[in-house]
């Protein structure tokens, strides 16, 4: 039995609450990020996990978080979400020329976040049925969040999703992907806007406290501790692979980044313990966390639509749990860099000439450097990308130069890379068949089914009023 785990805010403003609390909290009460008060030290115990599968892996370190869970119903849970869902499994490791690819997208939606939100739907569903409550989740997306939220909550009793699409402005596929559940509990509503006009209606309704509480309003973004612990889980599972395969003590991992949240996981998991010496952060075009890691300095910009929309951020809402640990646990000099950057749209921390952490190496690629990656990569190896990993694999490439010769790559003789691909390929078709000159490439079962699926969605302007009756209406 371990001691129980109880999470903090980073903002220093709320008492510690539990596991559960913390998952149906979503963002803290005072406005910071939920966060374990500890990070616990797992490296007398690696041994014994690397001969664990993904289940009862992801078991044995969800556990050290959620002590107010009993371990038969995590072990159960852990069991039931990575099972049958994913296919073969979910995080399989491959070699790809000189590096390693550690494949998320054996989910329902063929996105990483399906391992996150495939949890965060058992969750919630676990914990209102212990509660008695409902929950009504409302959540806005330009893409691949919405597709794996919905899959990772239809069905459920306890739970509606509601989830806004800008009209007309999201890839025929990925409307597709959330349209097409035919689920009674999921409502997908297209708003005739913008991403940014319904983010706005989604902030308005949550920021309504007493509509919020009569209608048990829940969020399934990326801030949700749950999404960080889950996606920990593969980090480890994934090192420990590389490790098999090359014998090497420790591995670089590469990962394209938007909100921070994924690469945020293999931060926690490095704390922990696990064999990583470098993460590799990459961004495309919208590049504030790389200029950062390099200089010290956080500053918004303009978001650019580039090949890989689902990095296309420039405040990363995950930033603030890393910048709360930089600053050396101190609530009150992070809350000090927050508002400064609330005010002026920047922040600035002290960086050394390589950068801001020695364990955190930095790179953006440019849209030529994207495509170039996907077609010198299957020309090469065989091997398709999809935009968001080649945004890894461009950036992996300029900071881990493969050495001259056939065999005398970075597999054999020194530290192993492994790059994190975060979607397949057939999500998005354009961008491989620019890369590549062929459009028969990228193509994938379940989206070619997609086509023979009715869709169902209702059109509402952009007005959160409307939303609201709409939600009401449906809830009753
Ligand atoms: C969401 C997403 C990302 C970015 O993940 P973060 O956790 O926001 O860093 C990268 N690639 C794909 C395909 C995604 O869907």
């Amino acid at each position: 039995m371990s001691d129980p785990m109880r999470y903090i805010s980073t903002r220093g403003g709320i008492e510690p609450v539990d596991f559960k609390q913390a998952v149906m909290m979503g963002l803290a009460d005072d406005g910071g990020l939920v966060i374990p008060e500890r990070i616990p030290d797992v490296r007398d115990r690696l041994d014994h996990w690397r001969g664990l599968d993904y289940p009862d892996l992801a078991f044995e370190v969800m556990r050290l978080f959620t002590t107010d869970l009993p371990d038969d119903e995590l072990r159960e849970l852990c069991r039931r979400t990575y099972g049958p869902a994913f296919e073969p499994e979910p995080a399989p490791v491959v070699r790809v020329g000189d590096r390693y690819i550690l494949e998320l997208w054996h989910g329902p939606t063929l996105s990483f976040k399906d391992i996150a939100l495939q949890m965060l739907g058992n969750l919630f569903e676990r914990i209102l049925a212990d509660s008695g409550g409902r929950l009504n989740i409302l959540g806005a997306t330009s893409g691949d969040t919405g597709s794996a939220a919905i899959a990772g909550v239809r069905g459920h009793e306890r739970i509606d999703i509601f989830m806004l699409h800008p009209h007309g402005r999201v890839s025929p596929i990925q409307r597709r992907q959330m349209t097409t559940v035919p689920d009674d509990n999921v409502h997908n509503i297209a708003v005739e806007g913008s991403f940014d006009n319904c983010q706005q209606i989604m902030k308005t309704l949550a920021g309504d406290l007493d509509f919020k509480r009569r209608y048990s309003l829940g969020a399934v973004n990326s801030v949700n501790w749950a999404r960080v612990l889950a996606q920990m889980v593969y980090y480890f599972a994934a090192v420990f692979r590389v490790q098999a395969e090359t014998g090497a003590s420790s591995v670089r991992v590469c990962v394209p980044t938007g909100n921070f949240g994924n690469i945020l996981a293999g931060w926690y998991a490095r704390r922990m313990g696990a064999p990583i010496s470098t993460l590799i952060l990459a961004t495309n075009d919208n590049d504030i966390l790389a200029r950062f890691f390099r200089t010290g300095k956080y500053a918004r910009g303009q978001v650019h639509q580039t090949l890989a929309p689902a990095m296309d951020i420039q405040v990363a809402s995950n930033f603030e749990r890393y910048l709360y640990y930089h600053v050396g646990e101190d609530s009150a000099e992070l809350r000090r860099h927050m508002e400064r950057f609330a005010e002026t749209g920047s922040l600035e921390v002290p960086a050394a000439p390589g950068g801001v952490d020695p364990v955190i190496e930095a790179g953006a690629a440019t849209r030529d450097e994207v495509l170039s990656a996907i077609g010198r990569c299957h020309d090469q190896t065989g091997y398709l990308l999809d935009p968001h990993t080649a945004c890894g694999w461009a950036v992996a490439e300029s900071l881990v130069p493969v050495a001259a010769g056939a065999g005398a790559g970075d597999c054999g003789a020194g530290e192993p890379t492994l790059c994190v691909s975060t979607a397949h390929p057939a999500k998005f078709p354009e961008a491989v068949a620019e890369a590549t000159g062929r459009d028969d490439l990228a193509r994938h079962p379940e989206i070619d089914k997609l086509a023979d699926f009715e869709e169902k969605f209702d059109v509402l302007p952009d007005d959160a009023e409307r939303v609201r009756r709409y939600i009401v209406e449906m809830v009753g």
